[in-house]
């Protein structure tokens, strides 16, 4: 499979949106990557975990090939491999998991927080990783905790691995004072310049307590209570949203912050909940937005009036489709996400052209016959897809490099839009 997962269900049907309009759900062949290859970008995060994949041969090669060919003296991230004597029920795969563990925790004093991480083998065994989890906290407690969570790639998509992650974290983080003051929570893995570039934002505007999950160090996870408010820096954090509301977490609604518009309103999110003034919070964010704003008219000016598809896989689809219509004069021709929320993306989809062509889920030929048929000029999609793609002509991005990449933010939104307008640009130099 080497991490991409194909599951075959045919159903087709349509839904009403919010708006009125029609949302194409589909149900059948799709192609993305699994949840593993989150650790590529979470185990830069936090900088004292390590990521032990439970799995095969496959998923340690995905891994590796998703990471780039990067040699750590230490790295913090390796797999466990399931082998034949394990799947066919010959050896005590928990028995051979502790062995694995007590070594690699022996030989690294550094790591602080162990995620076991599942994956189609061993869901398939049915290794209980959470018992092992538990078992194996209770064995290294207090200097390493041990968590689990799955990155399967059965029934997922691969941002889905980083809301894996950070639900399991939940549970863990401490518990605010009963009376503790207001505080923000921003909500997803950022680049460490990003979350320095908002985090500087939001305190010049007044707001004294912000905090990050996941924080850079295991130590270091934020508190939360329902003095917390979160803002959710990612669109597919679904179930980490959830695990934080069920600990009286209050979430701000907001469009993502991707953009000028977008990072705007993220911010002024924030700003109303914490009675921010309207004349400070101009004055905090002016300067950036118009260094946002200038940079990005060159961008505007090649990309406008192009035509866009995207074929669902990063999640991040919506609020991309967003800021490439408003912000760049981009033609929408489709809008694919594996996985709608409506209640995280009501502003993202408030924002969208009344009648843009949403759809959900995946039936992968039909969604490349309408792709074929439009011939849009720039297509976002997975990296099974775009080779392909590529040899017919067509112009385009992989969506996962736009999750690897910084572009959140004001900083950001001209680079954003770069990543965008150079594969257009390349296919012109070639083309003259
Ligand atoms: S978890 Fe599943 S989809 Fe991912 S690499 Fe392993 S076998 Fe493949």
């Amino acid at each position: 499979m080497s991490g991409v997962s194909v599951v075959s269900m045919p159903q087709t049907g349509t839904v009403g949106r919010p708006a009125g309009d029609k949302v194409l759900r589909e149900r059948g062949q799709r192609e993305v990557f699994c949840g593993l290859t989150s650790i590529v970008w979470l185990h830069r995060k936090v900088q004292d975990a390590f990521f032990l994949v439970v799995g095969s041969r496959t998923c340690a090669h995905l891994v590796q090939s998703a990471a780039g060919v990067m040699i750590f003296a230490e790295p913090r991230f390796g797999t466990a491999i399931i082998d034949e004597r394990d799947l066919a029920g010959l050896a005590d795969a928990n028995t051979e998991l502790d062995r694995v563990v007590t070594r690699l925790l022996e030989r690294r004093p550094d790591i602080k927080l162990l995620f076991l991480v599942g994956s189609c083998p061993s869901e398939v065994i049915k290794l209980d990783l959470s018992r092992a989890a538990q078992r194996l906290s209770t064995q290294f407690m207090p200097r390493v905790r041990v968590l689990n969570y799955s990155g399967s790639g059965i029934e997922t998509t691969f941002t889905q691995g980083e809301d894996a992650c950070l639900a399991a974290l939940v549970p863990e983080l401490p518990a605010e004072p009963a009376q503790a003051a207001p505080s923000l929570l921003v909500v997803g893995a950022l680049a460490d310049i990003v979350e320095d570039q908002l985090g500087r934002l939001l305190r010049q505007m007044g707001i004294a307590d912000v905090r990050f999950l996941p924080a850079r160090r295991a130590g270091e996870m934020p508190a939360v209570g329902r003095h917390t408010h979160m803002l959710l820096a990612q669109p597919f954090l679904g179930d980490t949203a959830r695990a934080l509301e069920a600990r009286g977490v209050q979430r701000l609604s907001a469009p993502f912050p991707f953009g000028v518009e977008g990072t705007t309103r993220w911010l002024q999110a924030a700003a109303s909940a914490f009675a921010v003034e309207p004349s400070r919070f101009e004055a905090t964010i002016a300067p950036a937005r118009e260094r946002a704003t200038l940079a990005l008219a060159r961008h505007r000016a090649s990309l406008a009036g192009k035509r866009i598809f995207f074929f669902p896989d990063s999640q991040l689809e919506v609020p991309l489709a967003r800021f490439a219509a408003r912000e760049l004069g981009m033609e929408l021709v489709e809008v694919g996400t594996p996985y709608l929320h409506r209640q995280h993306l009501a502003e993202e989809l408030e924002m969208l052209p009344a009648d843009v062509m949403l759809s959900e889920g995946q039936d992968v030929e039909r969604q490349l016959d309408r792709c074929r048929a439009a011939r849009p000029d720039l297509v976002v999609c997975g990296l099974g897809l775009a080779n392909p793609l590529e040899a017919e002509g067509m112009t385009t991005k992989w969506s996962i490099e736009l999750v690897f990449s910084p572009i959140h933010g004001f900083e950001q939104a001209a680079d954003l839009a770069g990543l965008l307008a150079r594969p257009l640009d390349r296919r012109t130099r070639l083309a003259a």
